[in-house]
């Protein structure tokens, strides 16, 4: 857990928790948050024991810097060039990753959902790919910024189930699309204006399995301080049976204009 300020064009208050739950004997799970540099992921590693662990660290590691020194002193994460450099540089995450996995036996499926936020001056730019989600908390109003890369949500589109049968389905945990799978990625990406006051959430499906939308909101709600409501949406993922890792990094911003 930490928290930290940025004094330019705005200002960034951040703080992340990851938590084992109360039945997965370890954490896969990782969450990055550097305010100076506005970068925030949010990583759920799969693949067994050492492998899924490796991926998530992969990308927490790797990733910040590459994108920062890519994206070079482009401010407007609006634009298409930003598009563009985000999504090549997840696709060079993922074979690298991928890479890795084909070395050892051991290794082999290894992979990892992947959330970023960028912030940038007045402008904010998620991507993911997976099903650790981004949701931004807007006037009073939570936001689901991201679809899900999932079984359930490819039937859900298809009209082949309904909300209340993908929650307890048991293939739910089934994703199609990973950061180091073998074929190529295809990363949702987004970019929008902050408007002050705007609360960004990153978080791991260990969250969303357990805790539903409109309890993330009273919990966003309740709590101003990142930390507390961090600390607070864990533990609500845990009382509700902690059956994952779970992972949350929030992002608040406010702006000078
Ligand atoms: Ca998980």
């Amino acid at each position: 857990m930490f928290a930290g300020k940025s004094a330019e064009e705005g200002i960034l208050t951040t703080a992340g928790l990851s938590d084992q739950g109360l039945v997965r004997l370890q954490n896969e799970d990782h969450w990055y948050a550097d305010a100076e540099q506005g970068v925030f992921i949010v990583s759920d590693g799969m693949g067994g024991r050492v492998a899924g662990e490796l991926a998530a660290r992969i990308v927490i590691e790797v990733f910040p810097s590459y994108i920062v020194q890519q994206l070079g002193d482009l401010h407007d994460l609006t634009t298409p060039v930003a598009t563009d450099i985000v999504q090549a540089t997840l696709v060079e995450l993922s074979d690298l990753i991928y890479k890795e996995s084909s070395k050892r036996p051991d290794f082999f499926g290894m992979g990892a959902t992947l959330v970023l936020a960028l912030i940038r001056k007045t402008h904010a730019l998620i991507a993911h790919v997976g099903d650790s989600r981004a949701y931004l908390w807007r006037q009073e109003q939570l936001i689901r910024l991201t679809k899900d890369h999932s079984l359930m949500q490819t039937l859900l589109d298809l009209g082949q189930i309904s909300p209340e049968e993908a929650a307890s389905h048991p293939a739910r945990s089934q994703i199609t699309q990973f950061i180091g799978m073998a074929d190529a990625i295809v990363p949702e990406i987004q970019g929008f204006a902050l408007h002050s006051g705007d609360r960004l959430l990153l978080c791991t499906d260990g969250l969303t399995g357990m805790v539903p939308d409109d309890s993330i909101a009273e919990i966003l709600h309740a709590h101003p301080l990142p930390e507390q409501a961090c600390r607070q949406l864990i533990a609500a993922a845990n009382a509700a049976g902690g059956k994952d890792n779970s992972t949350v990094v929030i992002v608040d911003w406010v702006g000078g204009a």
